[in-house]
């Protein structure tokens, strides 16, 4: 089996793997790079596994003039920059203890123990520079079959990072087959530990719930995490009822984990996840305005497009009915108009907060009157209210 692409044959990927190899050196790219190429599946970041220690692969970027940053040097990780790209080489290693925080790692260890450590079968994938697939676990058949299988006992594997048991589902959701359901044996191991993920830290949790809301159809995923009560206690009070019928609404279109995890519903996940501020906003515009009638232009116009798209969305999932006729074109509309009045317009005649207030009154008789009036019909309403 092999693999090719571009991500494996281009001159920065093989600059680094051969930086290792020339110094008689395995380096082989590992986990979600080999998985996705052998689904056809866009790879995003390549990330190399070698028997060289850390201390070696530094050694060998500097003496070869490239950049190494010790990014994870804990867990044997050291970036290595080559034509402005980053790559992870992380050395094969065993986990001691753990893996997450406080894992006790031991290095020196050898690709089928380096393949033990990781979490899937599917994620324990390797590639040489040529292309070659390393497969010392069965992986690729469980790939092929778009089964999900944990390395090893999953009641062991999960109690040694509870943060396995979201990725679980997250990979489920991406790279499984929602008609098969998931392994009964690593299900009931995810229910019986998931209190646990209270103990994890906000960013990771985020950066797998991010990855499995942006999954095309997280649905099947999500029901099968609130019946093993999973995802009660990542997001206390979340229902996975209505997902399913936003998926459908969304008709294919990609992204937008927030608008998944706003009709979830729950008590503020913006205080448990760790979302970036931009992120704070976009939600809370989208949960502020589920239960309002406000329509699609006006929301458009106050709070741009995507926001204004994730708000109609989750609001046909909520109360499953689908969006109403027009709306994207009423939110082109709503994204285009340009409120007619200027300040300048209102003064001098007007200052301070009674012109603040006069402005935020008018664009309020705009918005309401569908964007129609123009300026000096808005003046005229004010002059007459
Ligand atoms: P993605 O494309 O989403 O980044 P990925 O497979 O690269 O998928 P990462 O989270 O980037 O996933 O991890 C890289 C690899 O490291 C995985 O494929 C897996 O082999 C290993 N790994 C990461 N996290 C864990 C973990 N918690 N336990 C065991 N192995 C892990
Ligand atoms: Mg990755």
């Amino acid at each position: 089996m092999r693999v090719s692409g571009a991500w494996l044959e281009n001159e920065n990927t093989q600059a680094v793997m051969a930086l290792l190899s020339d110094a008689g050196y395995q380096a082989l790219a590992v986990g979600g790079c080999v998985r996705n190429a052998l689904l056809s599946e866009p790879v995003v970041d390549v990330d190399i596994a070698t028997d060289a220690l850390p201390e070696i692969v530094t050694n060998l970027a500097e003496n070869a003039g490239l950049r190494a940053v010790p990014t994870g040097i804990a867990h044997g990780t050291v970036t290595v920059v080559a034509g402005g790209e980053g790559f992870e080489v992380t050395s094969f290693r065993h986990d001691e203890e753990g893996y997450g925080r406080h894992a006790r790692v031991a290095f020196g260890a050898d690709l089928i123990q380096d393949a033990r450590r990781r979490d899937f079968t599917m994620n324990a994938l390797y590639a040489r520079a040529d292309g070659t697939v390393v497969d010392p676990l069965g992986g690729i058949e469980d790939l092929r079959a778009r089964r999900l299988r944990f390395v090893g006992d999953a009641q062991a594997r999960i109690t040694e990072d509870y943060l396995r048991i979201l990725r679980f589902f997250r990979f489920h959701a991406q790279y499984g087959d929602p008609a098969q359901g998931l392994d009964a044996e690593a299900l009931a191991a995810c229910a019986a530990h998931s209190a646990m993920l209270e103990t994890l830290s906000a960013e990771r949790i985020t950066a797998e719930l991010r990855k499995l809301l942006a999954a095309s159809d997280p649905a099947p995923a999500v029901a099968a995490m609130a019946q093993s009560g999973v995802l009660h206690h990542i997001l206390s009070g979340a229902q996975p009822q209505a997902l399913p019928i936003l998926v459908h609404f969304e008709d294919g279109r990609a992204g937008g984990w927030l608008r998944r995890l706003a009709v979830l519903g729950g008590a503020a996940p913006e205080a448990r996840l760790r979302m970036t501020k931009a992120e704070i906003r976009h939600f809370s515009h989208v949960r502020d305005a589920l239960g309002a009638p406000t329509p699609a232009a006006a929301l458009a116009f106050l709070h741009g497009g995507e926001v204004a798209e994730d708000i109609i969305l989750a609001r046909a999932a909520l109360f499953e009915t689908p969006p109403p006729a027009g709306w994207r074109a009423d939110i082109a509309r709503g994204v285009a108009a340009e409120f007619p009045l200027k300040p300048k317009d209102l003064m001098p005649a007007l200052t301070g907060p009674a012109l603040g207030a006069a402005l935020k009154a008018a664009q309020a008789q705009w918005i309401a009157q569908d964007f129609a009036p123009d300026g000096a019909a808005l003046i005229a309403w004010l002059d007459k209210g």
